[in-house]
């Protein structure tokens, strides 16, 4: 198979050919045709589910995790980690067990599956900084559990959020990262010496620095700067338009740069489904118009994003500036860094992980047309 399209990072038409899977080719063309750009697939730490199925509930199956993975090749992620959410220990082990058979089943499930995010349950138990997450299920962190879970994922738990407040943190931030586990700091009402003490333990990543906070805080300190100001901490920001207000964004780019911030949609399980009210564990969530995904009954409180990483790509350009290689970057290499994974580049003898698309920077978007997984067409045609 060959493409024709314009290399995300020179602007330059470029034919891309695919052999067995693989890019064997990239050379530059002539061309006056109107080519879409091409990128390596987007990949994205943090996905709680889609269009209904969250991969953290007790009555998730293969086939409807199978659906939700899938339905990602149409935003132009190629790669992702499911993320279980704060739950009960036989939902949790549920929840992995079920991606682990779906990746037994599936070669392309496994190959869109670099790893599995454990948020929670190991976070504060305040208002505010607990998010949506449910109160009753917050526990004390557990090596133990974590490696119950582990062994239930097929060692596919890649990263974990914990808040270095909960009873026990260093010990297992240090556990975790002496397996194979990265360590992000969310959920968290810490204080200065407490993220100190999980950074010298070896967590590296912030998750959705600026949400899952106090409505209102002190004004210094406080367990944002603490983060923002720790040069061994990466971000992941919720880039989507809706959880951040642009001067924030700015703020957190500009003290990080382009290597220190991860771009996340943290989509819902809701994600994808038309708006009207849902019930989920006994509490009710409401997805507006917007594709805004809310705690129902009011619009400030959000339960997760309603829009995948595309978004947040188109959103970063529009909020800061950034160039399009960056942004992308933010979604794919500095990720992979920070959970030690190998995600897809536009770079001859990898995986052929494609993805085409035009980008409309006056409607902040990306118009995918295409993606590519493992050289298949996945979705689209072009
Ligand atoms: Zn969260």
């Amino acid at each position: 198979m060959k493409i024709q399209a314009r290399d995300f990072r020179t602007q330059f038409p470029v034919e891309i050919t695919i052999q067995d899977g693989k890019i064997a080719e990239i050379k530059e063309i002539e061309t006056a045709d109107a080519l879409p750009f091409v990128a390596p697939g987007l990949f994205d730490l943090q996905i709680n589910g889609y269009g209904g199925t969250w991969f953290s509930d007790e009555n998730l199956t293969v086939d409807k995790c199978l659906e939700a993975l899938q339905a990602h090749y149409q935003y132009g992620i190629t790669h992702l980690f499911p993320t279980l959410i704060t739950n009960s220990y036989e939902a949790l082990e549920n929840g992995f067990s079920i991606i682990r058979q779906s990746c037994e089943q599936e070669d392309w499930a496994n190959k869109m599956v670099l790893g599995c995010h454990l948020e929670g349950p190991y976070i504060a138990t305040e208002d505010g900084p607990r998010g949506a997450h449910p109160l009753e299920q917050v526990r004390a962190c557990d090596w133990d559990e974590v490696q119950r879970l582990q062994k239930a994922s097929g060692d596919r738990i890649r990263l974990l959020t914990l808040a270095p407040e909960s009873p026990g943190a260093p010990e297992l931030i240090q556990n975790c990262v002496a397996n194979g586990i990265a360590i992000s700091i969310g959920h968290t009402a810490a204080n200065t010496e407490q993220i100190e003490a999980a950074v010298a333990a070896g967590a590296t990543l912030s998750t959705h620095l600026g949400n899952g906070a106090h409505g209102t805080l002190r004004r210094h300190p406080n367990y944002i700067w603490d983060q923002l100001g720790e040069p061994k901490l990466t971000a992941s920001i919720i880039a989507d338009g809706q959880h951040l207000p642009a001067s924030v964004v700015r703020s957190f780019y500009f003290a990080k740069g382009k290597d220190g911030i991860v771009l996340t949609c943290d989509a819902s399980g809701l994600a994808g489904c038309p708006p009207g009210v849902y019930d989920y564990h006994g509490a009710k969530f409401e997805v507006l118009e917007s594709k805004r995904v809310v705690i129902a009954g009011q619009s400030q409180f959000l339960a997760g994003s309603g829009v995948q990483t595309d978004v947040c790509i188109a959103t970063m350009i529009e909020m800061t500036g950034c160039s399009l290689a960056d942004a992308w970057k933010m979604a794919t290499i500095n990720p992979a860094r920070i959970t030690n994974v190998h995600c897809a580049e536009l770079v001859v003898g990898h995986p052929a992980d494609l993805v085409l698309f035009d980008h409309d920077s006056e409607k902040v978007k990306l118009d995918i047309k295409q993606t590519i997984a493992a050289g298949e067409v996945a979705f689209g045609s072009f």
